[in-house]
């Protein structure tokens, strides 16, 4: 087969305040920057990225890649009509030059991209491709598992699957599962039977975690669909995708898919999918704890065995935070917490002055708190030690940025009557122990270890862990939605799993 490849990755929270412009796409972050054409086809080889996964996969079947382009932003507020529009035109005339040559297309997408003109960025993008290529190219696609599945991105596609961790540590692995089933569509030379439901409820971020339950055996389920497993012919495979809740659009929320060459028992694995999750709803959320009450735990965690872990995840850059907010650093210093680090606030200016300092200098800053993420909030004025410095580049040893050189911009590791937090001039989600030991910190010695994100840090933290505390300190991603005034979702739709408020 020709299979024209490319991809376009953004999880867009439209509560957020910072867009994601053109460059936000050209340049690299923790992914590469903005590919366009042959270099593509290397950019993403060795990385846990999906795109990578299905070169990899289909290469072995000696298929020839049509390279379009492939690019991705952190997760931001709306997607520029700018950007949206150039990205989209990259892919789109690659694809009509080539259109008389292709078998097929393979686009690695996120499924919750919101641009400024546009609700939903993938399900035209999806479209424009069908437009072009007709009914006789295969078009296939992967999305994170945080994707808003709509129904236009599953008309106009002929496969769809998503991830099924988070932390994410299987995004390679869905772009190998993808090249896998489109070669047995492609074999089978016939289209697969769809079948689609969307809950109607939204998970908060740290409720889809697949380390625990309930999310740990809906996807354990869905794992025993898929071929190579041998118990269901005529199932090509199932997903579920929880949504990306803080996104106020008609169709936000979770999803399940389900494909098949037997419509019937493609019908039948959806329903049954479909019961285990609505049986599950109470249970798709976890507990939060305000920053006093976490810290009150910690103190009283006397099991010894590793940190304490808090996650921060209203302020996760992962999910649209700027990664600047300082309510839990502000209740760390208030409550003289000893062996405490935070990781990473992102603060180019601090980062700028502590490396103008120099390392065992004292500095005076205003920390923090510049970008709105909770405007209630003030820096945090004061005088820190600068107790060590660095680049910001370095490689990642941990699963989920798996064989990714991960770069913060300056750093700077700073302390504050026995706390210390690492200031970096990047926003990156803490998802890594190396962002840690890089700057000569075990966080497997500290009492407290409170990390900017919501889940994707259990990959290479929960070893290490007594405790993992999910924090609600304020930020631009809220974990209860009954904070957003949603003015666009379907009616009826309940805003927490099993909550009495609707949309
Ligand atoms: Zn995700």
């Amino acid at each position: 087969m020709k299979i024209a490849v490319g991809g376009f990755q953004h999880e867009t929270n439209t509560f957020a305040p910072m867009k994601a412009d053109w460059t936000a796409f050209e340049q690299a972050d923790s992914w590469p920057g903005l590919q366009v054409g042959a270099p593509l086809l290397a950019s993403c080889l060795g990385m846990n990225i999906p795109l990578g996964g299905f070169l990899e996969e289909a290469g072995r079947f000696n298929h020839s890649f049509e390279p379009l382009a492939w690019c991705s932003a952190t997760p931001s507020g709306y997607v520029t009509r700018d950007a949206y529009e150039r990205v989209t035109r990259l892919i789109l005339d690659r694809v009509s030059q080539s259109v008389g040559s292709l078998d097929a297309v393979y686009l690695d997408l996120h499924g919750a991209m919101v641009a400024e003109h546009l609700e939903d960025g993938e399900g035209a993008l999806l479209t424009s491709v069908r437009n072009i290529v007709g009914e006789g190219v295969l078009i296939v696609a992967s999305l994170d598992l945080h994707a808003n599945v709509t129904q236009e991105m599953v008309d106009a596609s002929d496969f769809l699957t998503a991830y099924r961790t988070y932390p994410h540590v299987d995004m390679a692995e869905t772009g190998r599962r993808t090249a896998r089933i489109l070669q047995q569509i492609a074999t089978g030379k016939k289209r697969p039977h769809k079948a689609f439901y969307k809950p109607d409820f939204l998970i908060p971020l740290t409720g889809s975690c697949s380390l625990v339950e309930p999310a740990a055996s809906i996807y354990a389920e869905i794992e025993k669909l898929d071929p190579e497993r041998g118990q269901n012919d005529g199932i090509l495979g199932a997903s579920f995708a929880t949504g990306f809740s803080p996104a106020d659009i008609h169709e936000c929320g979770p999803a399940i898919l389900a494909y098949g060459a037997d419509a019937a028992l493609v019908q039948k694995t959806l329903e049954r999918l479909k019961d285990k999750v609505v049986a599950s709803e109470p249970q798709l959320s976890a507990p939060l704890l305000t920053p006093e009450e976490a810290l009150r735990r910690a103190q009283q965690n006397h099991a010894g065995d590793g940190p304490v872990i808090m996650a921060d995840t209203q302020d996760n850059p992962g999910a649209g935070g700027n990664g600047d907010t300082i309510g839990i650093l502000k209740a760390l210093i208030a409550a003289h917490a000893r062996d405490a680090v935070l990781g990473v606030l992102f603060d180019p200016t601090c980062a700028a002055a502590a490396h103008s300092a120099g390392e065992g200098a004292q500095v005076a800053l205003n920390l923090g708190a510049h970008t709105g993420g909770a405007p209630q909030e003030t820096p945090v004025t004061a005088t820190f030690k600068v107790l060590r410095l660095s680049d910001g580049e370095f490689d990642a040893t941990g699963p989920y940025y798996d064989g990714i050189r991960l770069s913060l911009g300056l750093t700077a590791l700073l302390e504050i009557d026995g706390v210390k937090v690492i200031v970096g001039s990047k926003k990156v989600q803490c998802a890594d122990q190396a962002m840690f030991s890089h700057l000569g910190l075990d966080p497997r010695e500290q009492k407290i270890v409170v990390v900017k994100s919501s889940v994707h840090f259990r990959a290479d933290f929960a070893p290490i862990a007594s405790e993992v505390l999910v924090v609600s300190s304020p930020g631009p991603n809220p974990a209860d939605h009954r904070n957003l005034d949603y003015q666009n979702l379907r009616k009826g739709v309940r805003l927490m799993p099993g909550a009495r408020e609707t949309s």
